[in-house]
């Protein structure tokens, strides 16, 4: 920001701006020790399908086990190791880790089980994107169509035609893909059609709101969207009995969310599948 100032303003921005970089110096430093430190770790939770009640995937999800502070939540990180490109690596240490600990699991005899990975803006932009993907498939052993890359709707502001087509690229690969947050952002219907998505993600605002009127209009709506284009609708953030059963009357496919699940970490997911824990087991898991 001082940059474009010039050379005479900038003097007057300095100390601010040495505070600034001095900040995320050290932020960056710390994330890089962290994912030397092995410090990163992934929570799963469970996506539901509300026809059979059963687990048909889960959403990974990243923490950090930081040494003092203790788990340190995505919000807190995300942005600054999107900032400072230091998602990318930490990206690539989701997805192996995430398709290892899929196939690990279909290797147990839990199923066909899907796994979903959310991608940022910043890996979106990365030349060599399609090819760490296909090498992540390739070293798991994870058959393609079991992973679910979640995208949000940002990422197709930019360049659309260059969205477009790497999209494909990736649908190429037979994988799914998903719109996380749907409705949140820069929600076009005609990205929609243009796309290659698979699914969309109901965004936990609207369904939060269940229960007053015109807000349950807008995931009744998205849910007819979805269908009406062939796609799986997911909805996000399902936290009651009255929620899920307003879902499943208005033909929602899939559901996620702390009424049936808050993400967990590995062993204790692996429990939920050992134990065959569906819908119409009781008790929600928390953390
Ligand atoms: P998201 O991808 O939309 O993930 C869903 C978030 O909603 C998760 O928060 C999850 O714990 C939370 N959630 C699920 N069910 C409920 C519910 O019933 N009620 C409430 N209140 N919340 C619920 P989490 O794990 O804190 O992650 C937050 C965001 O951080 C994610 O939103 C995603 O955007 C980002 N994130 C997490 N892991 C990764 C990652 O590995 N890579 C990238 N690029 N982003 C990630
Ligand atoms: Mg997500
Ligand atoms: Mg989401
Ligand atoms: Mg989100």
């Amino acid at each position: 920001r001082a940059k474009k100032l010039g050379r005479n303003n900038t003097q007057f921005y300095q100390p601010a701006m040495n505070e600034e970089a001095l900040e995320r110096v050290r932020i960056e430093t710390a994330l890089r020790s962290a994912l030397e430190r092995d410090e990163f770790i992934l929570h799963y939770q469970p996506q539901v399908d509300l026809r059979s009640g059963r687990i048909v995937g889960m959403e990974a999800l990243i923490r950090w086990q930081h040494p003092e502070l203790g788990m340190v939540a995505p919000y807190r990180f995300i942005g600054l190791a999107e900032e400072t490109g230091l998602i990318v690596p930490i990206g690539a240490w989701v997805l192996r880790t995430a398709c290892a600990q899929a196939k690990a699991w279909q290797d147990a005899g839990h199923g066909p089980l899907r796994i979903a990975v959310n991608l940022s803006p910043r890996q979106f932009g990365e030349p060599n994107l399609l090819a760490s993907i296909a090498e992540v498939l390739e070293q798991t052993g994870l058959p393609p169509s079991c992973l679910d890359i979640e995208l949000t709707e940002g990422l197709f502001m930019n360049d659309v035609a260059l969205a477009v087509e790497l999209l494909h690229k990736l649908k190429a690969l037979g994988l799914a893909l998903s719109i996380d947050d749907f409705g949140t952002g820069y929600s076009s219907f005609s990205y929609l059609r243009k796309f290659p998505i698979d699914v969309l993600k109901i965004d936990r605002s609207f369904v939060s709101d269940i229960g007053a009127d015109d807000e349950a209009a807008i995931v009744v709506s998205i849910i007819a969207l979805a269908h009406n284009l062939k796609l799986r609708v997911i909805a996000e953030g399902v936290e009651s009995a009255a929620q899920l059963e307003y879902l499943r009357l208005h033909g929602c496919d899939e559901i996620q969310g702390y009424y049936f699940s808050q993400p967990v970490a590995g062993d204790a997911f692996e429990q939920m599948l050992i134990e065959g824990r569906n819908l119409a087991s009781t008790a929600p898991i928390t953390a």
